[in-house]
């Protein structure tokens, strides 16, 4: 029987919060950390809270050499009346341990990891920023950290959590992007890592995205690792396409990482009764209803930016211009809706919040 008691070290020197209005992505950090190691035989243990500090590795550390690792992002969102709200956080914990076992780190307790989750979060609070459009990230983590080199699932494991203040996505309003969709490099293939957030991933889909940069597009539109046919995600976000009415989604293929704003989005329409597919989707299907006029809107979806539209798509110079560049109706209405929700602002008819009280 694992000890659940969590050490808690607080930090006395207080560091300076940044200012709220000028708040980039994960540049600061709170006061604390969560950690908790692993070791073969023991398990999970010591799992405590401590200032936020920089750790000490052996060179020869596993995760160094083969990138054994997973993470997860999600957020915590200050409410008018200052409560504390985490979106689906119960998802995110799910989809890590699912992580955990494509990269073959050991399955967490994931109750217990939202315990000290909410526990951290609580000590740090006065880090939520409270502006409209603005929240606290948060990067659970887990490395490997056997000094070897051998190829082999490391025997022991640290598992982390940071906090990092965000500001508002889309300071200046919600604004489209231009998309480069990518005919050389691809992110994941099926029974690849692709479903996993695993850092390999992000590792391997820098080219493309330095590349595309280049030619004056902020993101990639990834397509399927075998015949470079179908569509799977836009940069690190899902992808939904509105065509002549209807709304279509790449179905998950064991390639297309799993998002809760993906998962959000689809019990949405539902639920509003617009109609939503889960489906194989070629890029000529695409071109081809662009060509009849019946793309409506492309957005992507994800934690960081929620909703992400699309304003243009070059496939191989052809650039499709999607609703004359303008942030659709449809996307709005998600962005509005579900930030709403993440901030208390509207009722959550899904159960998606969970609240965390202060000195849990
Ligand atoms: C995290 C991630 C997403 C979005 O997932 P959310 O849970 O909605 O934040 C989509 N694609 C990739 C590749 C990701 O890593």
């Amino acid at each position: 029987m694992r000890d659940y008691s969590i050490t808690i070290i607080e930090n006395q020197e207080k560091k300076q919060k940044p200012d709220p209005n000028q708040l980039e992505f994960g540049k600061h950090f709170t006061d604390h950390m969560f950690i908790m190691d692993y070791t073969e035989g023991t398990g999970w243990h010591d799992p405590r809270i401590v200032p936020y500090q920089p750790i000490s590795l052996d060179p020869a550390a596993m995760i160094f050499h083969y990138g054994q690792t997973v993470f997860e992002g999600l957020k915590a969102y200050k409410t008018q009346d200052n409560r504390v709200l985490l979106f689906r956080p119960e998802k995110n914990m799910e989809r890590l341990n699912m992580s955990n076992d494509r990269l073959c780190i050991p399955q967490i307790e994931e109750e217990f990891i939202l315990d000290c989750l909410k526990q951290l979060i609580s000590m740090d609070q006065d880090w939520i920023p409270s502006a409209e459009g603005t929240s606290l990230y948060i990067r659970p983590f887990i490395i490997s950290t056997e000094p070897y080199l051998g190829v082999a699932a490391s025997k022991t494991y640290r598992f982390m959590i940071i906090l990092s203040p965000v500001g508002s996505y889309y300071k200046e309003g919600i604004h489209p992007v231009k998309i480069f969709v990518e005919r050389e490099y691809v992110r994941a293939v099926a029974g690849g890592t692709g479903k996993a957030k695993t850092a390999g991933n992000y590792a391997g889909s820098l080219k493309a995205q330095e590349v595309s940069e280049k030619l004056g597009y902020s993101q990639v539109l990834w397509l399927d690792g075998i015949e470079k046919k179908y569509i799977e995600e836009v940069g690190s976000m899902n992808i939904f396409f509105k065509i002549n009415g209807e709304v279509v989604t790449p179905a998950l293929n064991g390639s297309i990482l799993e998002g809760v704003t993906r998962n959000s989005v689809i019990q949405l329409l539902n639920h509003w009764g617009v109609p939503v597919t889960e489906r194989r989707i070629s890029i000529d299907e695409i071109y081809e209803s662009y060509k009849k006029g019946l793309v409506e809107e492309i957005f992507g979806t994800g934690t960081a930016a929620v909703i992400s539209p699309v304003g243009e798509l070059n496939w191989e110079g052809e650039k499709m211009v999607i609703n004359d560049g303008q942030t659709g109706a449809l996307s709005k209405k998600l962005y509005h809706t579900i930030t709403s929700i993440q901030n208390g602002n509207e009722p959550d008819p899904f159960e998606w919040t969970v609240e965390v009280k202060p000195n849990c």
